[in-house]
């Protein structure tokens, strides 16, 4: 049976040591890195997001910032807010929970961020250093995908990843994280011919493609290390709950490891996203970087 990789374990331990840096900065710099979300609209899932976020920085010590506006919010006023936050010294990242409402273009938004503040990798500037090999703020689902790899396997050099799903919050980043790696990279999506074949030649497949149970068993090379990025809430009520993109049952037959859904990729989102505001606020300060 496949070894479960324990997302919770590593994302505690990364806020731990989060915490640890900014306690040193807080005291040896006089910097307090501070997280600004925004969150636009009512959306249930986004509300518990922000919320998580915002508890979490706060347990390591940050300065939380949340800002709650109505649905029906203009733009303008959005992007004015977004402005004040990048002109305000004690904010070093900032964060607009996805969807927006459909009435804002969620592109103008992404924009109008500082690129030193986007702790979501999402400007421009930072996907395009990203993709150049460069030292620009990376998406966090992605670099969890990494540290999770990394932890498991040590050494990915040589290693062939294939990767499910071509979004640019998950698969494209991580393609190119992956790359910094010295991987072997393919990216698989839906217009791939015969995916069941190219998932099988992967030493590591990473899923993220929002189909419940889409990888099975004998899609999965033999002692292939699995990440399962995938997140779709199936049934109501006391039915409710989470599964990922891989079935777990035979892939954990075939696998050598495999993340669990809940508590493989999720967890470590936020605790990445909370490094990588430590990495802007030292950054914004020229200080040296955590590793
Ligand atoms: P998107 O819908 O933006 O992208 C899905 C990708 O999967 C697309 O590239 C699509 O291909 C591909 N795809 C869809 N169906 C198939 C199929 N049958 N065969 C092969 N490829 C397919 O999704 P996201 O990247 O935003 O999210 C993917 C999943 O990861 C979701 O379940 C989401 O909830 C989850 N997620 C989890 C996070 C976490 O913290 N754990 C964070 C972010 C996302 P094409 O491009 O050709 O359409």
């Amino acid at each position: 049976m496949a070894t479960l990789i324990d997302g919770k374990t590593q994302a505690r331990e990364l806020r731990d040591a989060v915490a640890g840096e900014v306690q040193r900065l807080t005291h040896t710099q006089d910097v307090v890195p501070g997280l600004a979300v925004i969150l636009v609209g009512e959306d249930p899932a986004s509300q518990v997001y922000v919320r998580r976020k915002g508890q979490h920085a706060r347990e390591v010590g940050m300065r939380s910032v949340e800002h709650t506006l109505s649905a029906s919010t203009p733009q303008r006023e959005l992007l004015a807010l977004i402005a004040e936050l990048n002109a305000d010294p004690g904010v070093h990242g900032i964060l607009v929970q996805l969807p927006l409402p459909t009435h804002i273009d969620p592109e103008a938004v992404i924009h109008a961020i500082d690129p030193a503040k986007d702790v979501d990798g999402f400007h421009p500037l930072n996907v395009g250093s990203l993709a150049a090999g460069g030292k620009g703020l990376a998406p966090c689902t992605p670099l969890g995908c990494v540290r999770l790899l990394a932890s498991h396997l040590g050494e990915l050099a040589g290693r062939h990843a294939v990767i499910l799903g071509r979004s640019r919050i998950v698969g494209r980043p991580l393609a190119s994280l992956l790359l910094r790696e010295d991987c072997t990279v393919t990216v698989a999506h839906s217009r791939t011919v015969n995916l069941a074949k190219v998932c099988r030649q992967a030493d590591i497949l990473v899923a993220a493609v929002g189909q419940p149970g889409l990888v099975q068993g004998d899609w999965v090379k033999a002692g292939a290390t699995v990440i399962d990025v995938g997140i779709t809430r199936l049934g109501d009520g006391e039915e409710r709950r989470l599964v990922g993109d891989v079935d777990a049952a035979s892939v954990s037959r075939v696998a050598g490891a495999l993340t669990p859904v809940p508590g493989g990729v999720g967890p470590m989102t936020i605790a990445c996203l909370l490094h990588n505001t430590l990495i802007a606020a030292c950054r914004q300060h020229g200080l040296p970087e955590p590793s």
